[in-house]
């Protein structure tokens, strides 16, 4: 496969905050009860949009971190997922809001979801910037989701491609080129 590739505008910057500000409001209204919502960011890919995120929810949030294995640099899902950095925080009763980034195959945030769901939390809901419905292979589904997207390899808003394209503000689609 070639090294050069050009990366084609797919959502706007602008577009991205507007559907962020829009799933705040819903995800404050439904844990609008809650007295701290745990917000858990799947690394590395979700770190921009759990901060946009966070900042426009009405809520008392705590905000923690997991990585999971999956892709390495590859383009392909390893189907496989291990914890590579655990929460420092419990989950055990409390609400909690898991923010992943591109929901693909479904296998890494099935494993994650079932390994959360070991510990007891009291609520657990996902929301993912993106989904490839295209692509799925497992039942697993996100309560709230930005967008729908085609079966593209995406970049940018925190999305990377081996480790590149994280700080691109919009969100982009990667083609090979000669
Ligand atoms: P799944 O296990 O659902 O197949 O893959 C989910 C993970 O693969 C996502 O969390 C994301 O990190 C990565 N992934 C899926 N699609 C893409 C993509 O188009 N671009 C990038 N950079 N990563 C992706
Ligand atoms: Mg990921």
């Amino acid at each position: 496969m070639g090294e050069n590739y050009v990366v084609d505008e797919l959502i706007s910057a602008k577009a991205v905050a507007a559907r962020v500000e829009a799933l705040a409001k819903e995800i404050s209204a439904y844990f609008r009860d809650t007295d701290k919502l745990v917000v858990i960011g799947l690394l590395r890919g979700s770190f921009i949009f759990i901060a946009d995120l966070v900042r426009e929810l009405d809520l008392p949030v705590e905000v923690d971190f997991l990585e999971a294995s999956s892709y390495g640099d590859a383009m392909e899902s390893s189907r496989e997922v291990r914890i590579l950095k655990d929460l420092r925080g419990e989950i055990a009763g409390r609400d909690v809001l898991v923010v992943e980034d591109i929901v693909d195959t479904g296998y890494t945030l099935k494993h994650v979801l079932e390994i959360l769901a070991t510990r007891h939390p009291r609520r657990m809901e996902v929301c993912a910037l993106l989904n490839k419905p295209s692509r799925r292979e497992t039942d697993v589904a996100a309560k709230w989701v930005g967008f729908d997207i085609p079966d593209e390899f995406v970049v940018g808003y925190g999305i990377d491609y081996a480790q590149r394209n994280r700080n691109l503000p919009h969100i982009g689609a990667v083609r090979f080129v000669e």
